[in-house]
């Protein structure tokens, strides 16, 4: 039976009969079988403190969550052409989060399909093709989407930028073509570009599409004034512009509820995920009134599992648990903290060549004394944290920023023993040698 298979059986099952283009995490992958608040648990009983997954934003497992779907579960789960007032609940706690430009919701089962939805609607409310995305980007897994997602275009095994696809540079000021402190404004500047261009060949844009902090590029902070910049450029000339709240959104930067509002803009379109269910497949997209109108063309949209009362009730718990455990205020007061001990290890070790984010949602890059970046050390560091009990991920286009995004229950403890370990590593020879 499957719970008396060892490790070495499971993984060359998946070899077998699972898609080879599935990967694992860690040489020596881990298997696990519990989780429980920011912990998760391998078959032998070893505790790791989990820094790496944004998607059970309220914890592993929490017991609310789980309850409300076990009973919903046990009671009905159909779709959104009967009455239930579930999704109601759910809308109604949602949208008082929002803006009050966006009014309207769609519900779906995942990132992409969110990113999916948002995508089309842009296309049919502009009658336009052409999309502005940004370098390094990540929206989901469907055709479309990955088509706006640099991430994985042509250099690692994707398919070649789409005709109507195109990417704004990486607005990184720490390592990217600008990095004065107007560079908001001149990474912005490219959009224009990318307008006139259009204009010239009487096109113009559909939508501008961008998470509002950059998390598969490395945790970036794009410069003051970029959106704003950005947003006035695609409005201009009739573009949406789409925040993909995946990754960013419930709470995680602390300061405020979605990371689109430190940047003082009001997306036409917002797509939610990975933590809206909790690990529950469910996801959204917002917009205002008049998308909502415009997309509105006379064919149906239906989507068997999207907004079904199961996910609903899951959705509405966690905005619950969200507010009764005061997560956002955490993520402020637990994430400033561990920035500034971040801040405190870059100091004693220069290999940390910059730390940046907002709550909890961090990272920090690891580089030589010319700043050349070092991946081969964050997969080390990395590496080193698991045999010492710490799940952290590495990622960005150098692949050297480690990125800490943990469930928002993470406490200041948590964080203090994750930067223990982390000095523990710091010392050791492997990542004082480069
Ligand atoms: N947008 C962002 C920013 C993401 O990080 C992801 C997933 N990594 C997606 C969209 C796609 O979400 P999913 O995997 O749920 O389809």
């Amino acid at each position: 039976t499957p719970e008396t298979y060892s490790n070495e059986q499971i993984i060359s099952f998946r070899k077998e009969h699972l898609g080879k283009s599935l990967s694992l995490s860690y040489s020596d992958p881990l298997h696990i079988v519990r989780g429980e608040g920011v912990y998760l648990i391998d078959s032998d009983g070893k505790k790791y403190i989990d820094t790496a997954n944004n998607v059970n934003h309220v914890g592993h497992q929490h017991p609310e969550v789980v309850a409300v779907g076990q009973q919903q579960m046990a009671v009905l789960n159909t779709n959104t052409r009967y009455l239930h007032k579930e999704i109601v609940n759910y809308a109604e706690a949602l949208l008082k989060k929002l803006p009050k430009e966006l009014s309207v919701l769609h519900f779906v089962n995942s990132g992409s399909e969110a990113n999916e939805l948002a995508l089309r609607m842009a296309k049919t409310v502009t009658k336009q093709k052409d999309i502005l995305a940004i370098e390094v980007g990540y929206h989901g897994n469907t055709n479309s989407v990955m088509g706006v997602s640099s991430y994985k275009f042509e250099g690692k095994g994707g398919f070649p930028k789409p005709k109507h696809t195109h990417i704004l540079p990486l607005p990184d000021s720490y390592r990217g073509k600008h990095t004065g402190a107007d560079c908001g404004i001149e990474y912005a500047d490219y959009a224009k570009q990318v307008v006139q261009n259009l204009k010239e060949k009487k096109r113009n844009v559909a939508a501008f599409i961008g998470e509002s902090m950059i998390s598969c590029g490395g945790q970036i902070v794009p410069p003051k004034n970029y959106f704003k910049e950005v947003y006035k450029t695609v409005r201009e000339a009739g573009g949406l512009c789409i925040a993909d709240e995946v990754q960013t959104g419930f709470g995680r930067m602390g300061k405020t509820f979605w990371a689109f509002e430190l940047f003082d803009v009001v997306p036409d379109i917002v797509t939610m995920g990975k933590p809206a269910g909790n690990g529950h497949p469910l996801a959204i997209v917002a917009c205002t009134k008049e998308v909502s109108e415009k997309f509105h063309t006379g064919m149906e949209f239906f989507n068997t599992f999207g907004g079904n009362p199961v996910s609903c009730a899951i959705g509405r718990t966690v905005l619950e648990v969200i507010e009764d455990e005061n997560l956002q205020e955490n993520a402020l007061e637990t994430g400033g903290f561990l920035k500034s001990e971040l801040l405190q290890l870059q100091n004693e070790f220069p290999i940390i060549g910059d730390v940046r984010g907002e709550g909890l949602f961090l990272g920090f890059e690891l580089n030589d004394t010319n700043k050349k970046p070092l991946a081969e050390h964050a997969a080390y560091l990395s590496d080193r944290m698991k045999t010492l009990g710490v799940l952290m991920s590495t990622d960005g286009p150098d692949y050297n920023v480690l990125k800490i995004k943990p469930p928002m229950v993470f406490s200041k403890e948590h964080a203090e023993e994750l930067v223990s370990k982390l000095k523990i590593v710091l010392e050791e020879d492997f990542m004082n040698a480069y």
